[in-house]
């Protein structure tokens, strides 16, 4: 039962999360839902973009470190925006999502939860260091060894870890194989040693180089990412520097060169676009029912199939999609009978599909 199996990992607190007030209506569907198996869940449908996320450390009452005038959080926030734009306007194959937009907090286990969900191809961690003296500079890129140990670890934790320790337990990388582990490692090492690299080249200040950290942030992604410190907001020259534009500016665009290196290298661009391609031209229904079933159209789409980041996707169960011809359905459920099937519509305008249509599938002959 896939679908139970993905509920299990992410599902249910999301969804809990999600549906916060139309919970009862969509268990009610659910209930009915899982009468019968969907074909194609939303999350099977391989995304065709290159999707990267990028989390600005720290927010809200978090501030992370300070230097004499500024706060971390804020000038995560500055480069996370900054990169976001330069990446999207690189490649049209680039989606961008940040973890979060402004200045709230968001826990570490939500940070990771969405990279995971969204399956994400990349993540970055963007922060600023600091130290004691004021002296230390320089930018530094960590990834999460598979064995980590770090004198310094527990300083870091202190600093960069707001975790609760039961929602951490739901998120369980655990279940990637070894090999994939080893693959996540391998290419977050590529993308750490680019990373590294830009900054030392662009920035007025030296790389101190990758290093493998136990960055709990980091730890738990199904995806190779990185957590970037910037520089120092302890040293006085660096904080002034990451406090103008221009220093903005040149973080985040030799932020965005290591990622656009990383991509084209990796041929990451092509290999998502064939993937989905493959994927759509094989799509076809493989339900067959004895008896007069229902379901839901929700949208329709000519030539061109959905992106597969639909927002309102995250708000259903499951949605499948059937191609006839040059057009794209997009369907939720199968009833049993009508009556169930308009239970459900309520919900489906309250989730802002302005057009639901209950479809009779009809019964194998
Ligand atoms: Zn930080």
């Amino acid at each position: 039962m896939k679908l139970h199996t993905k509920l299990s990992l992410f599902g249910l607190s999301l969804s809990l999360c999600l549906l916060l007030g139309i919970t009862t209506n969509i268990y009610a569907f659910t209930e009915i839902y899982f009468e019968i198996q969907p074909v194609i869940e939303h999350g099977d449908v391989p995304n065709p973009n290159v999707l990267i996320v990028l989390d600005p450390g720290h927010g809200g009452y978090d501030k992370g470190c300070s230097g004499a005038k500024r706060h971390e959080k804020d000038v995560n926030l500055e480069i996370a925006r900054k990169l976001k734009e330069y990446l999207e306007r690189t490649s049209t194959k680039f989606e961008v999502i940040l973890t979060r937009e402004s200045d709230q907090f968001i826990s570490l286990e939500k940070r990771i939860e969405i990279a995971n969900h969204k399956e994400a191809d990349l993540f970055i961690s963007v922060h600023c260091n600091s130290l004691p003296h004021g002296h230390a500079s320089g930018s530094e890129t960590h990834v999460a060894g598979l064995d980590f140990v770090n004198a310094n670890q527990n300083d870091y934790l202190k600093r960069h870890n707001f975790i609760d320790p039961t929602a951490l337990a739901k998120i369980k990388r655990d279940q990637l194989s070894q090999a994939e582990k080893m693959l996540i490692l391998k290419n977050s090492l590529d993308l750490a040693a680019l990373v590294s690299n830009s900054l030392g080249k662009h920035l007025p200040y030296k790389s101190r180089g990758v290093k493998e950290s136990g960055f709990t942030v980091l730890k738990y992604l199904k995806m190779p990412g990185v957590l970037v410190e910037a520089g120092f907001l302890s040293n006085s020259k660096q904080e002034a520097y990451m406090s103008t534009s221009e220093g903005i500016h040149q973080i985040a665009n030799s932020l965005a060169t290591a990622v656009e290196n990383y991509v084209v290298h990796n041929k990451l661009e092509e290999e998502k676009q064939l993937a989905y391609e493959r994927f759509m031209n094989e799509i076809q229904i493989v339900k067959e029912f004895s008896e007069t079933t229902y379901s839901i159209e929700l949208l329709l789409t000519k030539d061109k199939p959905l992106l597969y980041y639909e927002p309102r996707w995250d708000k259903l169960e499951s949605i499948y999609v059937v191609k006839k011809g040059d057009f794209y359905h997009y369907r939720t459920g199968y009833f049993t009978n009508m009556k169930a099937a308009q239970n459900v519509i309520p919900t489906l305008l309250s989730i802002g599909f302005e057009n639901p249509k209950i479809i009779d599938v009809p019964p194998k002959k």
